[in-house]
């Protein structure tokens, strides 16, 4: 299977049986109304299959029965190394279709088949066995209380959780909200984004074969503005955790406020610095510029679309960029030898090509790219595009794009970078290329971004918290830190006779 061709993918694709079912108590069902809506392949605009368009009657029966098997503690009140085998039997399950998904996964969301095997189902497996094998190794707290008294700190479930889910990680950022709150022993309603519901629905239908309760997990395909607003405003929701756009999760706290003041959650957007210093190894900083802003299109909330250089070495850096952006010129989502597939659908294609008329317009210079190719495909694609000549005040430099645009600015000093990187409403992730350590250390501790790479861009794994500062978000996903966000602190204070 590693070794598979184009044409081997093509075939498997062409054989796929694909379900787009809801998933509500442990089993794959129609929506209640019988409504379907179609999901479409991004690389060739095709119908790919149609999935249940799921509406308030189908929430209120998945909140209800969510509600139900949470009371009942059958999931809830297991014995966390129990909840642990669970978990980690599902994890192997789907490493064991991990071809079959990462296809499903490369065909509903336009991700290049090389990325959705080696990094979107792996992610997924890795974040869900992760956390449940780190389940049965979290104690709580006894604190320093008089002698005559003993107080307890437990963290307990949420209760029923909701899970808003976009679509340009669908599968990953899918697994990392279901793995902390289910291992935490909540319940979990998760709506996918209407563009990409298939992987979750997917893994939903492993997690029953793991032996998840049914009642635990429920997937419900449906449109935001009527769903996922649903979710968000309903009294019997105690947590909703979201990734998606900075303004609809300003949306979502104010649901929160509106309702029962859930516990809200939210991985937002981002226009993250990458910084290069001239001292730096300017060959791997120029490789990595093009993957932080190209890969997955640009369609990455931590995607590095700010490259903030110093200006002395401006235009050899800027060369080096611009070769390395070569190699990102669309392709097949089905060829292994793709780096860089369509934009989500023509919808997102439109914002982007939208996005390199007001670079144009603002009087930023147009390096590289800026136009449509494989048009002839019936897919979404936009070549890789750079503009130069980049202020920091320039609409191309503050707002998120989410296509594969990079803005290039440039810097006299520390001070001037730092400075241009905090000019930001968001505060996702960064990085900066120095081989002098104080410059990078100091630097990276001063730019205000959740996640910051020194002489990288992307590093990070299952150990370590991921969120944004400022309009980047609240919440953090991964690692022990994620636990956080799915649990309440219950003080218990006993006093001795
Ligand atoms: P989006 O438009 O905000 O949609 C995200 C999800 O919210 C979708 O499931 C959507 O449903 C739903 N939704 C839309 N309106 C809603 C409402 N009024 N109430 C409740 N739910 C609603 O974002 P997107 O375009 O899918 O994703 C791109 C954004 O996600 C970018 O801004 C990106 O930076 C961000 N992102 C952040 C992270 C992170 O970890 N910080 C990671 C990945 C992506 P429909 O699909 O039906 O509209």
């Amino acid at each position: 299977m590693a070794n598979m061709t184009k044409a081997d993918w093509q075939a498997a694709a062409k054989a796929l049986r694909i379900d787009g079912r809801a998933f509500i108590n442990g089993r794959s069902v129609d929506a209640l109304s019988g409504e379907t809506r179609p999901t479409f392949n991004p690389g060739n605009g095709k119908q790919l299959a149609q999935v249940a368009y799921c509406g308030i009657e189908d929430a209120e029966l998945a909140i209800a029965s969510a509600r139900a098997a949470f009371a009942s503690g059958v999931w809830s009140a297991m014995a966390p190394s129990d909840r642990k085998m669970v978990m980690v039997r599902w994890a192997e399950l789907i490493e064991q279709h991990r071809e079959e998904l990462a296809l499903l996964e490369c065909l509903d969301v336009g991700k290049p088949i090389s990325n959705t095997l080696d990094i979107d189902v792996s992610a997924a497996v890795r974040t869900i066995r992760w956390s449940g094998e780190a389940i049965d190794k979290v104690y709580d707290e006894i604190p320093p209380t008089p002698a005559n008294t003993l107080a307890l700190v437990q963290r307990l479930p949420l209760g029923v959780v909701a899970a808003i889910v976009p679509w340009n990680f669908p599968l990953s950022t899918t697994a990392w909200k279901l793995a902390p709150a289910l291992a935490t022993g909540n319940s979990v309603v998760l709506k996918p984004a209407s563009n990409t519901p298939l992987s979750a629905l997917f893994i939903a239908r492993l997690a029953t074969e793991a032996g998840l309760p049914d009642g635990v997990l429920h997937v419900l395909p449906g449109p935001g503005g009527s769903l996922g607003k649903h979710l968000a405003t309903h009294m019997d929701i105690d947590g909703l955790t979201f990734t998606g756009s900075t303004p609809v999760g300003q949306l979502l706290m104010q649901y929160s406020g509106q309702s029962n003041l859930k516990r809200t959650f939210l991985e937002l957007g981002g226009k993250s610095p990458n910084i290069v210093f001239a001292d730096a190894n300017l060959e791997a900083a120029a490789a990595m510029a093009a993957v932080a802003v190209f890969y997955n299109g640009g369609q990455t909330c931590t995607a590095g679309t700010r490259l903030i250089v110093e200006e002395k070495i401006r235009d050899e850096f800027l060369d080096m960029v611009v070769s390395k952006a070569r190699d990102w010129m669309p392709g097949d989502p089905l060829d292994p030898a793709t780096a860089m597939g369509p934009m989500i659908d023509e919808g997102q294609f439109n914002t982007v090509a939208g996005y390199v008329d007001v670079g144009r317009k603002e009087g930023a210079e147009l390096l590289f790219g800026g136009k449509r190719c494989l048009a002839e495909t019936g897919g979404h694609y936009h070549e890789p595009t750079i503009f130069a000549g980049v202020h920091n005040q320039m609409r191309v430099a503050q707002e998120e794009i989410f296509g594969p645009v990079l803005s290039v600015l440039t810097f006299k000093d520390a001070a001037e970078a730092v400075s241009i990187a905090n000019d930001s409403i968001y505060g996702l992730a960064g990085a900066v290329w120095s081989r002098n350590i104080n410059t990078a250390h100091k630097v990276a501790a001063a730019v205000r971004v959740g996640t910051m790479g020194i002489n990288n861009y992307f590093g990070g794994d299952m150990t370590v918290p991921f969120g944004g500062f400022k309009q980047s978000g609240n919440g953090r996903d991964k690692s022990m830190h994620a636990f956080n966000d799915y649990t309440e602190l219950k003080t218990t204070w006993i006093e001795f006779e």
